[in-house]
Formats: structure tokens, sequence, C-alpha cells
């Protein structure tokens, strides 16, 4: 049987933390970090994993999903009678900064109780990790691997986990990790309590939770693969070869203090930093192929803003919280369109705005309207033009899909005996929109003169949005 928790009812009243059930040492740590409410996922899930519940939530990136999982979990722990150096709860997660990200949140949270814990992933060296699971643990927070490696070793005893989190489980499986999880999950005890937390639905997230959940509380805060309400997305058609030279000109002036800008890969990564750089815009590189120490200096650098740019592959940035970060870039589309939903979800994070723009090539026009169908909505598209000392946007016909679609599939919000005009090719509108030529072809375009400037952070405050229950099954 699944139980459905009365999202509406719940999520519109104004709720306190005291009144979820939490002890004082847990209200009083969410007071220091300056929340002042619950958010949605918080207090539904709260409730339901406090009551010893199984608990799927499908919470879109910066929901607040960590404390709605982690503040409950410390309070079990912390209640249990039960005593062992064996550790109780274990956290997987799919990316080392994540985990990292995760294990600081459970620290921040648990600081007023006497609960030990230590992160786990690979790429730095075992001794550490091997000497806090022998001093005794109560809370693993992990990536599958190493976790994995240690159990082989015998350094980590899974035999006493009485809570199982799988954080951004549809990611740990677009990584692969399935065989893994299929590991861990031999290792755990059969009776112990099991929360998945997962921004989009696939039928694969599907298959897993229903193996592992028994009876679980459904929470969600947001519909499927839905991004951030208050993310504002733009596209922005760019020929390849000036994508750079575009995005120099859009951080400088438009004055963005911090932006995140994602590329598809690695070397493509690497090549955009060196070049901002040469531009006189400061960057640094985050990817696999960078030694984690170099991957915690780059996030560090770029969190106190003594870099402006972080160039981020998507694994090296998944689950990545950057507080109050204003804007994202998509220098490259994703191929994968669930990858475009996380990349934004880097901004807009625990109730603020921000911005998120993509760079749109000739050649990328069918990823955008993979993403287009599955956020089912159209993303604006504009036309970059610079200006000397100005920032000049063309908005260019809003409905249209971008470029010439050219395969016969329509897109979710539109008919197919009422497709509108193809827009000129990329090529074509070089030759005629030019700057200074914008008119040539007003029809297709109405100018709408947007200026990219940055914006004072708003005051980090949960702003209550409007919830729709929907089941995931
Ligand atoms: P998460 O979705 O768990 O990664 O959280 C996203 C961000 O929201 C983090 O910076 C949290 O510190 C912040 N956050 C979590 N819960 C709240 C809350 N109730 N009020 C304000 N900020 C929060």
């Amino acid at each position: 049987m699944v139980i459905l928790v009365e999202l509406e009812k719940k999520s519109t009243n104004l709720m306190l933390f005291t009144q979820l059930g939490l002890r004082s040492e847990l209200t009083e740590a969410v007071k220091t970090k300056g929340y002042t409410e619950p958010s949605p996922i918080q207090a539904q899930a709260i409730p339901a994993i406090l009551a010893g519940k199984d608990v799927i939530g499908g919470a879109q990136t910066g929901t607040g999903k960590t404390a709605a999982f982690g503040l409950p979990l410390l309070q079990i722990l912390a209640e249990s009678e039960f005593k062992t150096k064996r550790p109780r709860a274990l956290i997987l997660a799919p990316t080392r900064e994540l985990a990292a990200q995760v294990h600081q949140s459970i620290t921040d949270y648990g600081k007023r109780l006497n609960l030990q814990s230590a992160v786990i992933f690979g790429g730095v060296g075992f001794n550490p990790q091997i000497t806090a699971l022998s001093r005794g643990l109560d809370i693993i927070v992990a990536t599958p691997g190493r976790l994995i490696d240690l159990c082989r070793r015998r350094e980590a005893n899974l035999s006493a986990i009485e809570i199982l989190v799988l954080d951004e489980a549809d990611r740990m499986l677009d990584m692969g990790f399935i065989r893994d999880i299929k590991k861990i999950l031999k290792l755990l005890p059969k009776n112990r309590q099991n929360l998945l937390f997962s921004a989009t639905y696939s039928r694969e997230v599907k298959k897993l939770a229903d193996t592992i959940l028994s009876e679980p509380v459904e929470v969600e805060v947001a519909p499927r693969n839905a991004t951030a309400d208050r993310v504002d997305q733009e596209a922005f058609e760019v020929r390849q070869k000036s994508k750079r030279s575009t995005l120099s000109s859009m951080i400088s002036k438009g004055k963005w203090s911090q932006v995140l800008v994602f590329t598809r890969t690695k070397h493509g990564a690497n090549r955009l930093t060196t070049q901002l750089n040469k531009d006189g815009v400061t960057a640094l590189a985050i990817h696999g192929n960078k030694s984690q120490s170099a991957r915690e200096k780059a996030l560090a650098s770029f969190k106190a803003h003594k870099v402006r740019v972080l160039v981020a592959t998507d694994i090296a940035a998944r689950g990545l919280d950057i507080v109050s970060l204003p804007y994202v870039v998509n220098f490259e589309l994703p191929n994968i369109p669930e990858d475009y939903v996380h990349r934004i979800g880097r901004t807009g994070r625990a109730g603020l705005s921000g911005k998120a723009i993509s760079l749109v090539s000739e050649t990328e026009s069918e990823y955008l309207f993979a993403i287009e169908k599955l956020l089912k909505k159209r993303i604006p598209l504009f036309q970059y033009r610079e200006d000397d000392d100005n920032l000049e946007i063309e908005r260019l016909s809003s409905s249209p899909p971008l470029h010439s679609r050219s395969n016969n599939r329509s897109h979710p919000n539109q008919s197919t005996n009422s497709r509108p005009p193809s827009r000129k090719r990329i090529s074509q509108r070089n030759k005629t929109g030019r700057k200074g030529n914008a008119g040539s072809d007003a029809n297709q375009k109405s100018r709408s003169p947007t200026k990219l400037q940055d914006k004072t952070p708003e005051p980090r405050r949960w702003k209550p949005r409007k919830i729709r229950p929907a089941s995931m099954k």
C-alpha cells in the first residue's frame, strides 16, 4: 500500500521546524544555519521519516532535501538505545562533491548530538577513512565504489545499518552504479528504513524504488522533471566558434560576479577555462580528470568569489550547492535532457531566483528540442548582439522551434497541423542579423532590450511555492 501525504494542506500552512517533532538540538542547529521555516519537502518528509516509514522523495535539486532526510535520520539515531561501533546509517551519493556536501550538512545539523560520521569516496588515500571506521561511526556518507572496496578489505561493516538513504538515485543509475548498489544492498540487514530521493523519474529509478522500498510515503515538491520554478531560462543562438567571445562578453558587460558554466567534455572545460582567463575573466575548471584536491580547491575558490567562473562537466558539478549562485550557463547543451534539469538546478536554490542561459549552436537544435519536450515548455530564444558599451538582446519570435527543426516530430505544446513557420537557419541569420542590421528581418523578431545585469542576492529565506501533489507510481 502506498500512503500519500496531504501535500497541499501541509505546505500551504506556515509551519515551524519546532512543529515537525524535531528535538531542540536539531531545531537549534537549523536556526544557526539561518533557516526560518521548513521547505516543502522538509515539511512533508520529516514527520514521515520520524514515524519510521520508508520514503520516496521526488525533489529537484536545491529544495532542501538533505535536511529533509538528514534531520530525522540524526534524531532517530540519537534516540536509539542500540549502541554499536558499526555504522547505523548509510547515505549513498553519486559524486564525491555531493557526498562531501551532504556530510558537511549532516555535521552541521548534528553538531549538538553525540554522533560520529565520516565521508568515504575514491580519489583520496584509504588510511584516514580506515582510521575513522575503526574508531567507530554512526553515519557513513559514501560514493558506492570506495565503500565496496572498504567492505572487501573488511574495513567497513554494514551489518548494523538501520537507515539507508539513496541520494540523487537517478544520477547514480545514469552513472552506472546499479551493480554497486546491488552489491551494497546484499551487505545490509533486511530489516531497515529506506529513503530514496531523485530529481527525475525514469523507469529504472522506479524499478529500483520498487525493489528497495516497502509501503513508501511519497513526497514530491515539483512536477516530475520540472526545472526549478524560480530559474529564469533563456537560450541564445550563437555560432559554435563565437561561443567563447559571446560568453566573455556576457560576463564582462553583464557584470556577472559568479557564473557556473557547463561544457560537455573535460577537454572542452580546460580549453574554455584557458580562453576565459586570456580574456581577463578569471576561471577554474572542475571535472573528473582533475585530482580531488584540485576539484576541492577550484570549488572553494569559486564559492569564496576568488574566481568569477567555474567551468564544469556534468559529473563533477552534480549536487554542487553554491549559495545564491546567480547564473548558470550551458556553453554546450547536454545530450541527455535530464542533465539540463540538474545543471540549471545549481541556481535558483533554497527559494532564491536565478538565471540559466544556454548558448545554442547550429548543431544543437535537436538537444534544445529534447529539453523542451522533457520540460513540456518552451525556452525563450534570443540573439545576442554585442554593442560597444551595452549588452543587447534581440528576442526571436517566441513560439517557433529553433532553427529548422527539420524532422516531423511535433513539440508537446504544439499540434502538428498548426506548426509555426520555422525560423531562419543560423547561417542565414548571420548574414542579415548582424549588429545594426536588426531591422532587416523585423517580422521575425521583436526587440526586447533586456540587460543582463548582476543582481544582489535576496535574503536566505524559504519562499513557499505552490506544490502539486503527484503520484510517482
Ligand atoms: P539541498 O537541496 O539539500 O542541496 O539544499 C539546498 C540549499 O538550501 C542548501 O544551501 C541548504 O543549506 C538550503 N536550505 C535547506 N533547507 C532550508 C530552509 N528550510 N530554509 C532555507 N534554506 C534551506
